[in-house]
């Protein structure tokens, strides 16, 4: 065995090498040592944290006392006193979920994602390595709502979720609907929850109970973790509120203050850190939930039901794409996709719905060909309307469909799953123009685009500053 290789294996000093150990071996600090770390610049004082072996030698990471991991540069640490040590055990207990016979039956299926993950101090990635489990274990107070029942689908980031696992997603709540669940909730990552739920709001239609989509920005290692909390909020809905749509719940303002409950197909993640990163899109959240009440913001929900006459369409055709149109784009782009055998197309264009003029071929043979070509606009806010410039008349003129106020990944995915049932054309446009869950809108509430973006109490204490 090389040096190196007995350096990164020793137990002691897990994943560090080179000048870090060198520096930690100087003072014996082990990995979870309690330490105060001196350096010119000041003093650290927490526990010595594992490295990634990935990671680079030059720095010893250290979990301060507010619960924040940071890299201190091995060269400036003049002294490191060790106060203590406790080696973490970061496995969580699972649970068996209490009883209450007169508590609603909710049924919580995991996909994966940061809110089933805690780190690996290995690779110092986070991991899918939480089962639903062990997520009862970490938030008891979910037996104050429901029994909750759980259930691991998929252990994915959800960037690998697709027209596979949405199925998957769509025919296993339609089980336990058929069962007699009260509610559902499905444990999701962020990055893509929004793609999920506009399709389960496709495939999954009429549903008699919410369907409640929750994630988390940040894992539950985090002292700023916003699992616990989304996760309470969606047992919260699953369990007792009225609204019987698919549903995403995740923090409403970047405070603790409460979740919104946003309709699936109108809902994106808009920043990528905020744990308020979920917004309403052209419209205003349906609800806002906190642990006691669900109290929604507008009455046009549909209202939770007995019976089971919900429709289940798990239909896809993979062979759809976004095109995310940008000045200088190149026919090639659509050309490839034509070859490649693609039989639909989504475009976000530019303002009201444009791409440049060389396109015009690629578009036109796509018409020819017989694939199925829709436009979106890339502001998100507002309406597709080809009628205005001379640019959207030509473009349909080339069979391009203008889209409405759908939002371009809620478009892709039900142009897949519209052509997932058929091949029509005809059929496809009528299946793509008729809203089935709130995808089109009759038009925008003027207060959503102002109001909603930050959260109500945000933005009037922001204004209260300036209206003296
Ligand atoms: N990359 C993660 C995911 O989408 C992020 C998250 O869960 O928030 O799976």
């Amino acid at each position: 065995m090389s040096q190196n290789e007995d350096n990164t294996q020793n137990e002691d000093y897990k994943g560090y090498r080179g000048k870090a150990l060198e520096k930690l071996r100087e003072f014996e600090a082990k990995i979870w040592s309690d330490v105060e770390i001196a350096t010119p610049g000041g003093n650290y004082v927490g526990f010595i944290l594992p490295r990634s072996e990935t990671a680079d030698d030059l720095h010893i990471v250290v979990k301060l006392r507010t619960g924040y991991n940071i890299g201190v540069a091995c060269r400036k640490v003049t002294d490191i006193k060790i106060n203590g040590r406790k080696v973490a055990n970061y496995k969580i207990p699972e649970q068996d979920f209490p009883y209450d016979k007169r508590k609603p039956r909710v049924k919580l299926f995991g996909t994966g994602g940061t809110i089933a993950s805690r780190l690996d101090y290995r690779t110092g990635a986070v991991i899918p390595a939480f089962s639903p489990g062990e997520l009862y274990g970490s938030v008891p107070e979910l037996a104050d709502y429901c029994n909750l029942e759980t259930e691991k689908l998929y252990g994915v980031f959800s960037e690998n979720m697709g027209p596979g696992q949405w199925k998957g997603i769509a025919e296993a709540i339609a089980k336990e609907i058929e069962k007699g669940v009260q509610g559902v909730i499905i444990g999701h990552g962020t990055d893509t929850m929004h793609h999920t739920s506009a399709i389960l709001s496709f495939m999954l239609q009429n549903t008699p109970v919410p369907i409640v989509m929750v994630g988390s920005q940040r894992s539950s290692d985090r002292p700023s973790s916003d699992a616990a909390l989304n996760l309470i909020h969606s047992v919260k809905t699953a369990a007792d509120s009225d609204i019987a749509e698919v549903l995403v719940c995740m923090f409403g303002p970047t405070s603790d203050q409460y979740g919104l409950l946003h309709r699936g197909t109108r809902v994106r993640k808009m920043h990528s850190s905020y744990r308020s990163t979920f917004r309403t899109i052209g419209d205003i959240p349906i609800a806002m939930v906190d642990r006691n009440t669900v109290t929604p913001i507008r009455n046009d929900y549909k209202h939770r039901r007995n019976d089971k006459d919900f429709i289940l369409k798990p239909y896809f055709e993979d062979m759809v794409g976004i095109v995310y149109y940008y000045p200088n784009m190149q026919p090639d782009i659509i050309n490839s996709m034509i070859d490649n055998g693609y039989k639909g197309i989504v475009i976000a264009g530019t303002g009201l719905g444009h791409v440049n003029k060389p396109l015009y071929p690629a578009l036109k043979r796509a018409r020819d060909e017989g694939i199925a070509v829709y436009m979106t606009v890339q502001t998100l806010w507002g309406y597709v309307q080809m009628y205005v410039y001379e640019t959207g008349r030509e473009m349909m003129g080339l069979g391009v469909v203008p889209a409405a106020n759908m939002l371009p990944e809620v478009a892709y995915v039900k142009l897949g799953w519209a052509l997932g049932q058929t091949s029509d054309l005809d059929k496809v446009k009528d299946i793509m123009l008729t809203p089935v869950a709130g995808e089109i809108t009759e038009r925008e509430p003027s207060n959503g685009y102002l109001i909603y973006q930050g959260g109500i109490p945000e933005v009037e204490e922001f204004i209260s500053k300036y209206k003296k």
